[in-house]
C-alpha cells in the first residue's frame, strides 16, 4: 500500500488529504487555517470526526509540522516515513506543463519564474512545497497544474487580440484554471455516457471562482478563465469578463491606480459587489428566496453569463452530449442550476427534472428530462484524488 498526501497550500491556508493508493481510500484529510495570523486554526479529520486546535501558526513550516506531528499523535500513521510522496496542486504552469510533473530544480525555476502570472497562488505552494521538502526529508513530489488539462486549446482559442509581441515576449495568452477540476469531472461524464469514442462535454465549475470547458473527446477545446483566474463568468467576488475600457475610465472618474482597481476587480466584484449582501451564494439566495431586488438582479446576472458560455462551447464543440455542474454551488444549488439550464430550453432543447433536481444524493447523478437533447449531471469533483492518482502514475508507487 502506498501513502500520497495531496496538498493545495494557499498563501494562508494548507489544505492536505492523506490517500491509500491505488485504493484511493482517504485515511485522514483537513486543514491549516490562518497562517501567519494572530490565531491559526488546524482542523483534522480522526476517525471520521473532525477535531480543531486553536493556536498562532507562524508559518507554513509549522503548519506542516504540526499536521506530520497530528499524523503520529493520533495514531493515524505509526511513522511519518509511511508516507511515500507528496503531490501538489500549483495553480499556474503556463505553458511549460500538459501534464503533472515530478518536482527537480528545473521545475521549481519554472514555477518561480510564473510567479508574475499567479502571484497569490504560486508563491505559495512553492512556501508548502519547501515545508513539505524541509520535513519529510528523501521524500519525492510531484507538481499538478491547473492549467496542464487546457494546454490543449488551440491559438484561436488562447490567443488574444492583442499585438502578437505580447504573446511572445510576455506570455500574454489565456491558460485557464481549475484544470484538474475540468479532467476530472469531464472523466466522469464521459464514463457516464458509457465511454463512447467521441463525446462533447461542457463542464461548468462554479464555486467560489468558477469557470467553464468545453471538452472534446477527452481534451480541452476552450476554457473561460484566462490570463488569471478573473476572466469569464461572474464570481463570489470577482467580475468575470468586463469591457477592458470600464478600467481606465472607473481609474480616472474614482482616482484611483490600475492596481487598485485590479484588488476591486478581484476582491470586490462579482455576487458581493452586485448583490451588495455577501460573495456567498446561499446569502444572495436567501435574499432572492425573500424577493430582494438586487439579489434577484445578481441571479440572473449569473445564471446569465454562465448561459452564455456554454452557448458560445456548444457552437464550439458543434453540439453537446452532457453539461455537468460541479463545485459548492454547481453541486449544491438546485436553484442556480435551474436558472441557467432554463436559459437553454429554448435553443438547445435542453431540459432538467426539477425533482431530480432538488434530490440531495452524494455521487454522480442525472438530473436531465429523458427527453432533453443534452444530458445534464451532477458531478462532485475531486481534485485531490487526481493529484494523488498522478504522483503514483509519475512516480510509478
Ligand atoms: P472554492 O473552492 O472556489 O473556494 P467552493 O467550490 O467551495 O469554492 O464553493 C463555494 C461556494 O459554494 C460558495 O459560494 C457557497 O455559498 C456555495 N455553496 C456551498 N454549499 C451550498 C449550498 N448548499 N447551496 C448553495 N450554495 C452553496
Amino acid at each position: 500500500m502506498t501513502k500520497v498526501m495531496a496538498v493545495n497550500a494557499g498563501s494562508s491556508s494548507l489544505k492536505f488529504q492523506l490517500f491509500n493508493m491505488p485504493s484511493e481510500e482517504v485515511i485522514t484529510s483537513g486543514v491549516v487555517e490562518r497562517i501567519g495570523l494572530d490565531m491559526g486554526v488546524f482542523t483534522i479529520k480522526v476517525n471520521g470526526e473532525k477535531k480543531s486546535t486553536e493556536t498562532p501558526i507562524k508559518d507554513h513550516g509549522v503548519a506542516v509540522d504540526m499536521l506530520l506531528k497530528a499524523l503520529v499523535n493520533e495514531g493515524i500513521v505509526k511513522e511519518l516515513n509511511e508516507i511515500n510522496a507528496v503531490g501538489h496542486r500549483i495553480v499556474q504552469g503556463g505553458a511549460y506543463f500538459n501534464d503533472s510533473a515530478v518536482v527537480d530544480d528545473d521545475v521549481v525555476a519554472k514555477v518561480t519564474e510564473l510567479i508574475d502570472l499567479a502571484p497569490l497562488h504560486n508563491a505559495a505552494h512553492l512556501v508548502g512545497y519547501r515545508a513539505f521538502k524541509e520535513a519529510l526529508p528523501g521524500v519525492q513530489h510531484v507538481f499538478t497544474f491547473d492549467t496542464a488539462f487546457h494546454q490543449t486549446m488551440a491559438p484561436e482559442n488562447y490567443l488574444y487580440a492583442l499585438p502578437y509581441e505580447y504573446y511572445t515576449d510576455y506570455k500574454v495568452r489565456r491558460y485557464g484554471a481549475h484544470g484538474t477540476s475540468h479532467k476530472y469531472v469531464s472523466q466522469q461524464v464521459i464514463e457516464e455516457l458509457g465511454n463512447p469514442a467521441e463525446s462533447k462535454v461542457i463542464v461548468c465549475h462554479l464555486g467560489n471562482g468558477a469557470s467553464l470547458s468545453a471538452v472534446k473527446n477527452g481534451k480541452c477545446m476552450d476554457t473561460s478563465m484566462g490570463l488569471t483566474p478573473l476572466a469569464g463568468v461572474m464570481m463570489g467576488t470577482r467580475t468575470g469578463d468586463v469591457d477592458p475600457s470600464v478600467m481606465p475610465y472607473l481609474c480616472e472618474k474614482l482616482g484611483k491606480t490600475a492596481a487598485e482597481m485590479n484588488t476591486i476587480y478581484n476582491k470586490q466584484s462579482g455576487m458581493l459587489g452586485v448583490s451588495g449582501i455577501s460573495s456567498d451564494s446561499r446569502d444572495v439566495q436567501a435574499a432572492y428566496e425573500k424577493g430582494d431586488e438586487r439579489a434577484i438582479i445578481t441571479m440572473k446576472l449569473y445564471a446569465r453569463t454562465v448561459a452564455k458560455f456554454v452557448g458560445s462551447y456548444f457552437v464550439e464543440l458543434g453540439g453537446c452530449d452532457a453539461i455537468a455542474f460541479t463545485a459548492g454551488i454547481g453541486e449544491n444549488s438546485s436553484l442556480t442550476r435551474s436558472l441557467v439550464v432554463k436559459e437553454l430550453n429554448e435553443a438547445l432543447g435542453c431540459y432538467i427534472d426539477e425533482a431530480l433536481n432538488e434530490k440531495r444524493e452524494d455521487g454522480n447523478r442525472l438530473i436531465s428530462t429523458p427527453d432533453s437533447k443534452i444530458k445534464v449531471y451532477v458531478v462532485p469533483t475531486n481534485e485531490e484524488v487526481m493529484i494523488a492518482r498522478d504522483t503514483v502514475r509519475l512516480l510509478g508507487l
